[in-house]
């Protein structure tokens, strides 16, 4: 197997990777480059018109990626629970570094000018440094926020604590520990009071009966199907 790239007018750079026993030609864009894999002992000229002969459909390929959910842009205001949010910028200073800190409530990740939000890696180390940052911020907001509703519902809860679930935002133990996921922190407060009340009904229901629904949905002011939809379809900040 070889990895070489060749430079294309429309493409630019063009990652080859060659494969013995390979027939076919197979393309896929990865961090914004397109990425050819070609049957082992083609010449450069041939994965040239190779491209030519594909150039349409790759275009396609490419602006597939491009409209691809990219998760950040320079500029980008993330609203998270308790008055926090991240402003993502670049920083000129210091090569190579992403930076990252706070100004109160304000939080910041500046990636290095010579990179970009596009780049997966990229992606990939600002979702982790948003989240790392949230996660530290969690349980000073969200456990005063979970204690209140179960307050105003008259309920009795042994303990919150945190965790750091990514499909299970909640968890309620059987001896009435409940356990909150940091992730709740990038909802809006309707949907983390939800999973509160979801969690504060386990309290009563250890199961997900029809009974344990109707008891959600009045903790949760009735809006439980409309929460439950909306929390399907929540566009995550963070890659999960
Ligand atoms: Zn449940």
């Amino acid at each position: 197997m070889g990895r070489y790239y060749i430079e294309d007018n429309e493409f630019g750079i063009v990652w080859v990777h060659t494969r013995v026993g390979m027939r076919n030609l197979r393309a896929m864009v990865k961090d914004g480059n397109v990425l050819l894999r070609v049957p082992d002992g083609a010449s450069k000229k041939s994965v040239h018109e190779m491209i030519d002969q594909y150039r349409s459909e790759l275009r396609v390929l490419c602006s597939k990626y491009s409209e691809r959910k990219h998760l950040y842009h320079d500029g980008m205001k993330i609203n998270c629970f308790g008055g926090y949010s991240i402003t993502l910028g670049v920083q000129h200073e210091q090569p190579g570094r992403v930076e990252y800190g706070c100004n109160g409530q304000e939080l910041y990740v500046n990636i290095p000018s010579e990179s970009s939000f596009e780049n997966d890696t990229v992606e990939d180390i600002v979702s982790k440094v948003i989240k790392l940052m949230v996660r530290q911020r969690a349980e000073r907001v969200l456990v005063p926020f979970a204690e209140k509703i179960a307050a105003q519902l008259g309920l009795k809860v042994k303990k919150f604590v945190m965790g750091h679930g990514m499909s299970k935002l909640g968890h309620c133990t059987r001896s009435g520990e409940i356990q909150l996921s940091y992730y709740l922190m990038f909802l809006p407060e309707h949907l983390i009071k939800h999973v509160v009340c979801h969690e504060l009904a386990h309290l009563t229901y250890f199961n997900h009966s029809h009974e344990f629904h109707l008891l959600t949905d009045k903790y949760d002011d009735g809006n439980e199907r409309a929460d439950i939809k909306e929390l399907k379809n929540f566009k995550w900040p963070v890659k999960r």
